[in-house]
């Protein structure tokens, strides 16, 4: 499951009335290279609706009713480079998630590399023990005949490795082959 179903709900929801300042950069993304520094959005029927203060009319400014919120982005032109050389001039401590990728976002993201996942899966046991428990229930509510995982490890073993569900099941499917092939050669060896 790769879809981003949860940003909008974990990380873009709240502050409405407020001025919430975050660290995005222009770097990180195209659509984040087309941020402006101060910037309103507002929560609409159809979405999020952003406009630059430079698109705003005086009658626009609802922040106070609580409808609105400034999203300001303080370090929008700095580099990853320029992150890294604040911290080190300051000797500030950096947050030791980034030792394994450049990327930290919520535990077990759907975004996060494998080698990340793997950290969190080592680093958190309780944690991944609560999600294989969570993730076996569901895989018992499912028809046996129709689940592509026989145990919730294998489940996760293969989200965490990104790969294309087709791709696993032609793998595993030719393993089958392969390991019925192994069986019925020995059975031969043996008469
Ligand atoms: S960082 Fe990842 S898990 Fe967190 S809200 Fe964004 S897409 Fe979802």
């Amino acid at each position: 499951m790769y879809m981003r179903y949860c940003c909008a709900i974990l990380k873009e929801g709240g502050g409405e009335g407020c001025a919430v300042i975050t660290g995005v950069r222009r770097d990180e993304s195209r659509k984040r290279a087309a941020y402006m520094p101060v910037q309103r959005r507002r929560r609409t029927k159809s979405g999020a609706e952003t406009k630059d203060l430079d698109q705003m009319e005086a009658a626009n400014f609802e922040c106070v009713s609580g409808k609105d919120k400034f999203m300001i982005y303080p370090i929008l032109d700095w580099t990853e480079a320029d992150v890294w050389a604040f911290l080190a001039e300051r000797n500030l401590p950096r947050n030791p998630c980034y030792d394994n990728g450049h990327r930290v976002g919520c535990m077990f993201c759907p975004f996060a590399s494998k080698k990340q996942k793997d950290y969190y899966t080592n680093r958190y046991p309780k944690f991944h023990t609560t999600l294989i428990a969570h993730l076996q229930r569901y895989l018992d509510k499912q028809d046996p005949s129709r689940r592509n995982f026989t145990t919730a490890e294998e489940y996760f073993a293969w989200w965490k490795s990104k790969e294309n569900i087709n791709t696993y099941r032609a793998k595993k499917r030719q393993l089958n082959i392969n390991f019925d092939e192994m069986k019925s050669s020995k059975k031969g060896d043996m008469l």
